[in-house]
């Protein structure tokens, strides 16, 4: 039987500032060089204000603003109000632009542009297909529209991506959106997933959909544990079938937690995804935003790194959340004295949760990841 002394001693109390790398720096410039992962970003989140502006006035639709400052703030604002459900209101906007095969093709090509130049060499993007449906696209016509986008960019960047296809949690309609993302995989799509508002909507509702992906041998993931508890995370793991979880915060609910931080004992559900090696995809910047956590020190994330689960760090919204993966790096640099190797390992374990087939998993991090960690050690090494 484990003792909570060895446990607590052997564990949970990894000093995450001994590994300080040879300069004991990590300036933007060296995190912006890193290969980075992302498997959590939605496409319709990560609009560039420009791009919105252009497309509204295309459409002759109006927006709160016209210039792409004041929208870009307008975005940031109306996301950081603590709520998940006054997180998603700005979703109504960017998706009013995304009605058109054209325009569903620019966003998912400048996501993967503006991803491979911050170093993110392979993306993991999501959407919902029947949020794009209003001016008579088919659900099909909208998925090849941004496939066609993710495969030019991938092309031309040389990038990789997959897509992962969202059914909302608000919507009957499930089971048609897992039926349509198992219909692409051989074109991309590689994943299904739940997105939306998570309070009042749970997950095993949408049963059959789940049980479609998983008789298709398909992969899920599916929102959870960012504004509802930890029996959030356990219908997505036990009545879902979920192989990742979205955000996975409250499951710090799961954990007994000394006043002083240190975790002393988990329960059940934060047990099974540890021995499980369920790959939590946390959104540092978009959970403060939301109010999921109340700061980035009490974010659970820092207890996930330490306890070594499979965890890593993802934008969720570049637009939304006014962030980036070298963003969302830096911050874990800064508020929890992460090094090099630290998001080395994050990277790495991202991309072994990736939906990609294991091969392609495993080239990705013998041949672009490590070796670029390695190259940015020896340039240190050598100034
Ligand atoms: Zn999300």
């Amino acid at each position: 039987m484990f003792k909570t002394k060895n446990f607590n001693e052997s564990i949970y109390h990894k000093d995450f500032k001994k590994d300080i790398h040879p300069r004991g720096i990590l300036s933007a410039e060296i995190v912006g060089a890193m290969p980075k992962v992302d498997l959590h970003q939605h496409i319709d989140g990560s609009l560039r204000p420009k791009t919105i502006i252009e497309l509204a006035e295309k459409d002759g639709i109006v927006l709160p603003y016209d210039d792409e400052e004041s929208l870009k703030l307008f975005f940031h604002r109306g996301a950081h109000r603590g709520s998940l459900s006054l997180y998603l209101e700005g979703f109504g906007i960017t998706t009013s632009v995304l009605q058109t095969p054209e325009s569903l093709f620019r966003a998912a090509f400048e996501v993967i542009e503006d991803n491979c130049r911050d170093g993110v060499v392979y993306s993991e993007l999501r959407f919902a297909p029947v949020l794009h449906i209003e001016k008579g696209l088919s659900q099909e016509e909208v998925v090849e529209a941004v496939i066609e986008g993710l495969e030019n960019a991938g092309k031309k960047f040389n990038c990789s991506w997959g897509l992962i296809i969202c059914a909302m949690r608000h919507r009957k309609d499930s089971l048609e959106t897992a039926q349509l993302a198992v219909k692409f995989r051989d074109r991309g799509a590689v994943g299904f997933d739940l997105a939306g508002e998570e309070a009042g909507y749970p997950a095993k509702e949408h049963i059959e959909a789940f049980n479609y992906c998983k008789k298709a041998n398909f992969n899920i993931t599916v929102h959870a544990g960012e504004a509802f508890g930890v029996d959030s995370i356990w219908q997505a793991l036990q009545y879902c079938g979920a192989h990742r979880i979205g955000h996975g915060t409250k499951l710090v609910e799961d954990m007994s937690i000394t006043p002083e931080g240190n975790v002393i004992k988990i329960g059940k559900v934060a047990s099974y995804v540890l021995d499980h090696r369920i790959p939590l995809e946390v959104c540092l910047s978009s959970n403060i935003q939301t109010g999921a956590a109340e700061s980035y020190e009490k974010h659970p994330f820092r207890h996930f790194h330490d306890m070594e689960y499979r965890v890593f760090l993802n934008t969720d919204n570049t637009l939304m959340s006014d962030t980036s993966m070298s963003g969302e790096f830096l911050k874990a640099v800064g508020h929890y004295g992460l090094t090099m190797k630290d998001l080395e390992k994050l990277t790495v374990n991202a991309m072994k949760s990736a939906f990609l087939p294991y091969r392609q998993r495993n080239y990705i991090i013998y041949n672009v990841i490590k070796p670029g960690y390695k190259e940015i050690r020896k340039a240190l090494l050598e100034n």
